[in-house]
């Protein structure tokens, strides 16, 4: 059996977690599986190594930054190989470069397309385990690429796929898929199962426990997906295409604190403004996700929307270079937002979904500042700090009973 299994960098943050994983996965070695194992970089390593680079740089480039954050799984690998020899295990760690996985240019947002596998088969061949850094890639410049945070989720299930992996076990610091986030909302409980497409929407709408495009490929490639605690032996959960259980009304809550929104105040309430706004956004793969548009008054309406809140700094300066062309008079925007969500099958089919979760906002006194939905999901807008309360009190009225 070929196992791929992926370690999140609070399960090798220290010594102590690094022996800890090397001796799970011995454990598979020795008997007599072949054994990828994709890492993190360890504990906050990538959230430090940001901070340096934008001590030096505010605004680094974004090649460099990706030449920098690439070093922080570098570490995790050679370190795993390491503890495995200490412990009689022969192994060998490998960068994106010696495996070849490439990926798409954008640095920061990189995509796969194409893993060799014969690197890896050759080692897998002569018994080593395999030690792969997680989250990076390499573009057609050779440049050394990064796939977004959280990004390991998606290595793993990459190679899961390249190599017809037989199992892909994703090894986090919870112990599988909860209603909500657990550290969030105590009372979220653990998923037996949950089908791509709703894993899908709650990784997209904030639950970092899996990289969404993780769960894009896996799809995509039909790998099935379990996911677990490095911690401990419970069983944790399966994503997969279907699942036994009946779908639920809602699945789950999420929360998103990455996000910021922008207003673009005074813009003439005519045909192509929007058009304009969004085409010049879409073209840096800028991100958008709530857009609301106010009532024309005296000629001149505003458009406001919600993005990434890393990419908010690069969207408002894109905007203000074309302020003449979008026809704005101003340009505004603030971080201290946060976003809610539920998701599930029967948010379309069932019209009382909107007014249940506003009604349950409403309850704990919190004001809604923008809306959005779709056939799977209700997403709000509400102030920084208040987004737990809201996640909490939704997940109350949806989930518990
Ligand atoms: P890793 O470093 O292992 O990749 P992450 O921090 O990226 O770990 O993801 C795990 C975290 O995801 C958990 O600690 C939890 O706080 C958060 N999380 C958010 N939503 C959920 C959810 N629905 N189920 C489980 N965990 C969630
Ligand atoms: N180390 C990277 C990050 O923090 C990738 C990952 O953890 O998946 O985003
Ligand atoms: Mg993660």
């Amino acid at each position: 059996m070929l196992i791929v299994k992926k370690f999140g960098g609070s399960s090798v943050a220290d010594k102590e977690r690094i022996f800890h994983v090397a001796k799970r996965c011995m454990e598979d070695y020795q008997k007599g599986h072949d054994v990828v194992v994709v890492l993190s970089a360890m504990g906050k390593t990538t959230d430090q190594l940001i901070e340096m680079a934008k001590s030096i740089n505010p605004n680094p480039s974004k090649r460099e930054l990706d030449m920098l954050l690439a070093t922080g799984e570098q570490c995790s690998v050679a370190l795993m190989s390491m503890a495995l020899a200490t412990l009689g295990v022969p192994s060998k760690s490998l960068n994106a470069f010696q495996v070849a996985m490439h990926t798409s240019s954008a640095y920061g947002n990189a995509r796969f397309k194409r893993i060799d596998g014969e690197r890896i088969r050759h080692e897998l061949d002569g018994r080593r385990m395999v030690i792969v850094t997680g989250f990076q890639g390499i573009n057609k410049y050779d440049d050394l690429t990064t796939l977004g945070r959280g990004g390991s989720d998606t290595t793993a299930v990459a190679l899961a796929a390249a190599l017809h992996a037989d199992a892909c076990e994703i090894y986090t610091d919870v112990e599988g898929v909860y209603t909500a986030d657990p550290r969030i909302v105590p009372t979220a409980r653990k998923l037996k199962e949950i089908t791509y497409d709703e894993m899908l929407e709650l990784a997209t709408l904030g639950a970092k426990v899996l990289h969404n495009r993780s769960v894009e490929m896996a799809k995509k490639y039909g790998v099935t997906l379990v996911v677990r605690s490095s911690l401990n032996q419970e069983e944790g959960t399966v994503v997969k295409e279907e699942t036994d259980v009946e779908s639920m009304l809602i699945n789950g809550v999420a929360v998103d604190k990455n996000t910021a929104r922008v207003a673009v105040i005074g813009v003439k309430d005519k045909p192509g403004i929007a058009f304009k706004i969004f085409h010049l956004l879409g073209k840096k793969n800028l991100n958008v996700d709530l857009i609301l548009q106010s009532i024309g008054r005296d000629g001149t309406k505003d458009i406001s929307f919600t993005i990434a809140r890393d990419d908010v700094e690069e969207a408002v300066a894109l905007l203000e270079q074309n302020k003449a062309a979008i026809t704005a008079q101003r340009i505004e925007y603030e971080k201290s937002v946060a976003k809610v969500s539920v998701v599930g099958g029967g948010v379309q089919s069932n019209p009382g979904v909107a007014a249940k979760m506003f009604e349950a906002i409403y309850n704990v006194g919190i004001n809604i500042r923008m809306i959005a939905t779709s056939e799977i999901r209700i997403t709000v807008l509400v102030d920084e700090g208040e987004e737990d309360k809201a996640a909490r009190a939704v997940h109350e009225a949806f989930l518990e009973n």
